[in-house]
């Protein structure tokens, strides 16, 4: 492979090399690895940023129908638009919820939008660490807004909230009660939330569920360096395009506040710290779990405890020890 030339297409916003890039990163083979490392650095611009926005919601509240018009939306106003999925389903089944190429079907088509699916069958360690090197090489490549997509299941919207800059909820209008389903922390980390379907028959309801939202968004302490009114709850309708705009404006707004308060520096300074934290971390048990003397000894005491004979805190205690040894 010609890395040089990758290189090139990719800080040329080509697309074939974007996708050819993409899939290098996305490859477990220790040779790809060690070029997508290499080609990482290579890309990195500081002055290249994108506009990263995290959108979570459980399947069928209209993530697609609001990515599509509110992608297109930003294309019509002149700007690049990557949309990626991180699918925490794809891991484990290896099938998608996300990102099949019928969705956004016109989107998809636009010639200044990129949309790319969850990969299948990644490492579980692995989806964060490829989705943080896609929108890296989205934002080389000159995207001025970057959408990750995600289904609300377990770990994943934390990951994601993680590597972007701003994070929306969309939810579906609910009955009195159903407030309550939503984490906790899910709406702590969100900056927005966008009660969909406001429209026809839901439209009352949707309005009710976005009172009650804001009621709830109001009791959560105000984040350092936000400014007055966020976090916010909005009603849109992804069909018919109503509040689509507004919500472009406010995702603006804060973009913009944040960038003057210099609070989008810290926040992104503090994601790069912990990415880095995080894959040292995961590098340091990739070399364990492949050492074959820390296998060998962690099945062995691993069966130990599990039939009562070693408590697991002196098991673990055993391996740590062994490597490294204490007094050292
Ligand atoms: P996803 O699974 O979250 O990506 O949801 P989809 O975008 O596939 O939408 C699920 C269903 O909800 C589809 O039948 C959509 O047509 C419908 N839908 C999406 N947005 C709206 C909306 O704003 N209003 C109404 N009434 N239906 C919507």
């Amino acid at each position: 492979m010609d890395l040089d030339a990758l290189i090139a297409g990719v800080k040329d916003g080509d697309r074939r090399a974007l996708s050819r890039a993409i899939t290098l990163v996305e490859s477990g083979r220790a040779d790809h690895r060690a070029q997508a490392t290499a080609l990482l650095d290579a890309v990195k611009d500081p002055d290249r940023q994108a506009l990263r926005i995290g959108l979570s919601g459980t399947p069928g509240v209209g993530k697609s129908t609001f990515i599509e018009r509110f992608g297109l939306m930003l294309t019509g106003q002149g700007k690049r638009v990557a949309v990626l999925a991180v699918d925490p389903s794809s891991t484990r089944s290896g099938g998608s919820i996300l990102g099949d190429k019928t969705r956004m079907e016109q989107l998809s088509r636009d010639a200044n939008a990129f949309i790319r699916p969850s990969p299948s069958q990644t490492e579980l360690g692995g989806v964060a660490r490829r989705t943080r090197e896609v929108i890296a090489l989205c934002e080389a490549a000159g995207f001025d807004v970057v959408i990750v997509e995600t289904v609300g299941v377990g770990q994943s919207e934390t990951i994601v909230a993680q590597m972007t800059d701003i994070f929306t909820l969309l939810l579906a209008p609910a009955g009195g009660d159903e407030l309550q389903g939503v984490k906790r922390g899910i709406m702590e980390i969100a900056d927005l939330v966008l009660v969909n379907k406001a429209d026809g028959e839901l439209k009352a309801q949707a309005n009710r569920t976005c009172a009650d939202y804001a009621g709830a968004l109001r009791l959560l302490r105000k984040r350092d360096g936000d400014p007055e009114g966020f976090p916010k709850a909005l009603t849109v309708s992804a069909m018919d395009g109503t509040g689509i705009e507004t919500a472009g404006s406010e995702i603006q707004e804060l973009a913009r506040y944040r960038k003057e308060t210099g609070h989008w520096d810290r926040t992104r300074a503090a994601q790069n710290r912990h990415w880095f934290n995080d894959a040292v971390r995961q590098g340091i048990l990739r070399h364990l779990t492949r050492d074959a003397a820390t296998r060998d000894q962690m099945d062995d005491l691993g069966a130990q405890v599990a039939e009562g004979g070693v408590a697991p805190s002196a098991a673990a205690k055993q391996v740590l020890d062994r490597l490294f040894p204490p007094g050292e």
